[in-house]
């Protein structure tokens, strides 16, 4: 598996593209601004993406969306509790002083136990809520090292906000615990924001962590 970041856009947003480096089938995690950078990677890569999948949908990581979704022409997945946030974004720029990035159809809802696969890649879908209300987190268990796409629930050193439209901290603080505390210390975490970290680094230096463990 080949995961590419690219950082883009005003809120400093990683959006990622993980392919299959037997198929080079792929899929982009949170097309979340400058579209063309994302389908550059593509292109240049002579990859397939089957699809699009949102960990969230705060502005800072759907602005490229219909962009992406056009030139590519295929479907975009997300938790059904974020559609409401989603169709929030005009009230989102505004909120930020931007102008709104165009809405795209959602093409499928996927919720805590599905599975997306692209060639011989396969990820689990978990629930990952708090700092949004359908917020997910794609673990890859199989891989070597094994991976986990947070969206914005984990950052180095840090996690989420939880002062959000749609946030709720109380969901938060039992995602960290039940779901990100219990990942394994030797899994690579892809955040929305930062530069890549492990789990294990993190129960171990993030604050955030250290007071959960108590
Ligand atoms: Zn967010
Ligand atoms: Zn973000």
């Amino acid at each position: 598996m080949r995961v590419e970041m690219l950082t883009v856009g005003l809120f400093q947003s990683n959006s990622f593209i993980v392919s299959c480096e037997k198929t080079n089938e792929a899929i982009v995690v949170d097309a979340c601004d400058e579209a063309d950078r994302i389908l550059g990677y593509i292109e240049s890569e002579k990859l397939d993406v089957k699809m699009i999948v949102n960990t969230h949908s705060h502005i800072d990581h759907v602005t490229a969306l219909p962009k992406v979704k056009s030139a590519l022409g295929v479907p975009v997945v997300m938790h059904e509790k974020e559609l409401e946030l989603y169709k929030g974004i005009p009230q989102q720029a505004a909120m930020f002083g931007i102008t709104a990035p165009e809405l795209v159809e959602i093409d499928r809802f996927v919720e805590g136990g599905d599975r997306i696969s692209f060639g011989t890649c396969s990820c689990e879908v978990v629930e990952t809520p708090g700092h949004s209300p359908g917020g997910i987190t794609l673990l890859f268990r199989d891989e070597s090292p094994p991976r986990a796409f947070v969206g914005d629930v984990l950052f180095e050193g840090s996690i989420g906000r939880t002062d959000l439209p749609g946030s709720d901290q109380s969901q938060m603080i039992t995602t960290l615990r039940e779901v990100i505390m219990k990942l394994p210390d030797d899994m690579v975490v892809y955040s929305g924001h930062g530069r890549e970290t492990t789990i294990g680094l993190e129960k171990q230096t993030n604050p955030f962590l250290l007071e959960l463990r108590g």
